[in-house]
This record gives C-alpha cells, sequence and structure tokens, in this order.
C-alpha cells in the first residue's frame, strides 16, 4: 500500500516524499481514511507509531479547503516539547499548503502568542494550561473549530491536566470531529472517550507493548555503583545517540555534569529549565552537538531523534507505561534499538517494578553483567563531591512515591 490510495492533494503528496516516508504505517493506514471522512477516531498508540503524521496529514488536507485565518483546528498535547514536535510536522508536511500554525504553552510570553493570534492562524497546538489561560483572557477565539486532537491523553491525565481539558471543550463547539490518542486507557480516559466522542472508529496500534523494535535488557548493581556502571557501560558500548532517564530533575542535572566532566557531550532536559534552554538542548541533540541527553520523564515526552540507539533507565520509572515512552525514544519509525535498565537490587521498589515491567513485556528481560566492572567494590570511584550531588538525598527512596494501592495511575511524575 502506498499514500496514493488516500488520495490527497499534490501539496501534501509532496512532503511526504520529502520526508522521505514511503509506506504508511498501520496507524496511517486506518486513520487517514477515517480521518478524512469526517469520523470521530480513538486511537490507542505510542508514540514511535507514525501517530502525528496519521492525523496531520487528512487534518491539513480538510483545512485546505474553506476559509483561512480562523482557528479551524485545535491539537492539545501535555508537553511543550511535544507540542513544538507536532507543530514540526505540521510545518514539515503542511509546507506547500499555505495554512498557518503555531504552538501555544506556558513558560514564554503571553504577547508573542497573542500578536500571532492576532495576525490569524489556521491550527493551534497547544498545552492545556496556557491555553486555558487565553480563553478565559479572550485572547483566543475557538468558535470556528472543525477538529479537536487530544494527544497522549493518558499523559494529560497523569499530569493532572483533565479538569484543564473539560473547560477547554466548553469553548468548542459541539459539532465537531475529535481524534484521541493515547498509548494506555486509564478508566478516567475510556470515560472522557465516551463523553466526548460521537461513534468513534477505535484503532488500536501495538497497544501498551513497548515497541518491537527494542532490545530489553537489565544491568543488576548495587544503588552506591550506579554511576560508575554507567560510565562503564558507555565506555563499552557503541552507540549513536544516548537518552538516559533519571528519576528527579536534580538528578538528571548532576549527572549531565559528571559525564560532561567524563568528557562526553552531554546535555539535560528537565523542568527547570526555561523554555529557550529546554529547546536549545532537545536542538542541540538533534542536530549532533551532544551525544547524550539525560531527561525527567516529562522533559522527554516529545523527543523524537530517530538517532538515539540506546534509551538507558539509570533510574528506573515509577509505572510501567513510563517504561514504554521512555524506551519508545529508541527504535523510532523502523530503526531498532536498545532499552538498558540500571536495576538495584537492594532498592524494593527497583525489584516490584522490574517484575512489572517484565509482566508487561511478557516473559523475563535479559539480565546482563559488565565484563571486567568491579561489581564488590565498596566505594565508588566518582569523586565525592559529584557522587553526593547525583544522589542528593540518598539513593535509597526513603518512602514509595506512591501509595500501597498499586494503583500506578494515580502516580504523579515528578
Ligand atoms: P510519531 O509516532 O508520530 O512520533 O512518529 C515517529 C517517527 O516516524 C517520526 O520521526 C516520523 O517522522 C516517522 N514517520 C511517520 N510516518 C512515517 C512513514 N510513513 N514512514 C516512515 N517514517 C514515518
Amino acid at each position: 500500500m502506498s499514500f496514493t490510495t488516500f488520495n490527497l492533494k499534490p501539496e501534501l503528496m509532496k512532503q511526504i516524499a520529502s520526508e522521505g516516508y514511503t509506506t504508511p504505517t498501520p496507524i496511517q493506514k486506518q486513520a487517514i481514511p477515517a480521518v478524512l471522512s469526517g469520523q470521530d477516531v480513538m486511537g490507542l498508540a505510542q508514540t514511535g507509531t507514525g501517530k502525528t503524521a496519521a492525523f496531520v496529514l487528512p487534518i491539513l488536507q480538510k483545512l485546505m479547503d474553506g476559509s483561512r485565518g480562523k482557528v479551524r483546528a485545535l491539537m492539545i498535547a501535555p508537553t511543550r516539547e511535544l507540542a513544538e514536535q507536532i507543530n514540526e510536522t505540521i510545518k514539515a508536511l503542511g509546507k506547500n499548503t499555505g495554512l498557518h500554525s503555531m504552538t501555544i504553552y506556558g513558560g514564554v510570553g503571553m504577547k508573542g502568542q497573542i500578536s500571532k493570534l492576532k495576525q490569524g492562524v489556521d491550527i493551534i497546538v497547544a498545552c492545556p494550561g496556557r491555553l486555558l489561560d487565553h480563553i478565559q483572557g479572550y485572547t483566543v477565539n475557538l468558535k470556528h473549530i472543525e477538529i479537536l486532537v487530544l494527544d497522549e491523553a493518558d499523559q494529560m491525565f497523569d499530569m493532572g491536566f483533565l479538569p484543564n481539558i473539560k473547560q477547554i471543550l466548553h469553548s468548542l463547539p459541539d459539532k465537531r470531529q475529535t481524534l484521541l490518542f493515547s498509548a494506555t486507557m486509564p478508566p478516567e480516559i475510556r470515560r472522557l472517550t465516551q463523553a466526548i466522542l460521537k461513534n468513534p472508529l477505535t484503532l488500536e496500534v501495538a497497544h501498551t507493548k513497548p515497541v518491537e523494535a527494542i532490545t530489553h535488557a537489565v544491568y543488576p548493581v548495587n544503588s552506591h555503583l550506579k554511576t560508575d556502571l554507567l560510565l562503564a557501560l558507555l565506555k563499552k558500548t557503541p552507540t549513536q545517540l544516548v537518552l538516559i532517564f533519571t528519576r528527579t530533575k536534580h538528578r538528571a542535572k548532576s549527572l549531565d555534569k559528571i559525564l560532561q566532566k567524563e568528557g562526553y557531550r552531554a546535555s539535560s532536559l528537565q523542568g527547570n529549565l526555561s523554555q529557550a534552554k529546554r529547546q536549545a538542548a532537545l536542538n542541540g541533540f538533534k542536530d549532533g552537538t551532544f551525544d547524550i541527553m539525560v531527561a525527567t520523564d516529562i522533559a522527554a515526552r516529545g523527543i523524537d531523534v530517530s538517532l538515539v540507539s540506546h534509551v538507558i533507565n539509570y533510574d528506573l520509572p515509577d509505572t510501567t507505561e513510563a517504561y514504554t515512552h521512555r524506551t519508545g525514544r529508541t527504535g523510532r519509525a523502523s530503526r531498532t534499538g536498545d532499552a538498558f535498565s540500571l536495576v538495584c537490587p537492594d532498592i524494593a521498589d527497583d525489584r516490584s517494578m522490574l517484575k512489572q515491567i517484565e509482566q508487561k513485556l511478557g516473559g523475563p528481560v535479559t539480565s546482563l553483567t559488565l565484563e571486567g566492572f568491579n561489581y564488590s567494590a565498596s566505594n565508588s570511584a566518582i569523586p565525592k563531591a559529584a557522587f553526593a550531588r547525583a544522589y542528593e538525598g540518598s539513593p535509597q527512596r526513603k518512602k514509595k512515591p506512591w501509595g500501597n494501592s498499586g494503583d500506578s495511575s494515580k502516580r504523579r511524575h515528578r
């Protein structure tokens, strides 16, 4: 099957070719005709499946007919990075359409956004909080919305955005097409879906299973030797770009510093950075200025860099959903990748999370030991000060970051 079967306009076909897409991905095969026909869609799909183009292409095609300069499509995403990522796809695929799009999110001034809105845009890609500010300040008009997309709905719920989204929905015309994408389906999102989608086509692509092009492995190591093992692993493993996940912003920053000291071209991406710095770090990772990015879960949401060969969980995530999202940053669009996790057998939460991850992957994860690494060292070789910074607080989680209910959907990202 090729893209020609969708009868997309030549302006779009040209850009599909220039992006190097030859065959539609499974979600594109199903979603593009459905969206073109005006149907609501509920897509159970994670990133890496080509879902962005699956909604962007038919939306561009539809908006090419009709009036310009009014906001006719609204796409809502949980993080600034993802919003930027979607907007980049719109700009790339919509290059010859004459349609204008913009992003709206917090952490940057309102003024610039207001003046762009005044100039007239056709598509807005927004994070919920700042969009609501604009709605409440009457600086955006959403009365002409024809299509609404809620992307990564489960993550928006995780981040506590559901009330904001419900408020935003009040400002939209009832008569519209709605598309909702989510990697998982917690009950709250299922209820939202039932409330706002009309006779939706439900698409399920690789459900919540992590991307198959990825090889998963764990490296058991006592917590005080984690950084040493990471450095040894990086030395011994041939990699392209490496994305490392930590549990907190602080740990991301400290680990980044240690890596830089060790001579790596590293950078970090975490929520404490200004939007300009986050974007600069991301651009540097994309254009090869940095080989290693250390990130927290939230900051990494929108990372779509095809050359990421390794995702390393320096700290295990809190939920299996986060594991899927993290590891999905490698193995993007038909490439393969490796996902390594440093697991501390001396930490109960690590042991339990590993069990849950193995359940999700459908079997035990290969456990590896790094040849030549001194696993029995009683001290870390990392200079004490840097070590202390990387482990500030304690390597042991003093208390569980979540309750004992086992309900992972209630946990908040840090
Ligand atoms: P997404 O799941 O939307 O985050 O997309 C993942 C990656 O797949 C992005 O880098 C896209 O540019 C790429 N991609 C999307 N559709 C296709 C396609 N049909 N063929 C090849 N790559 C694609």
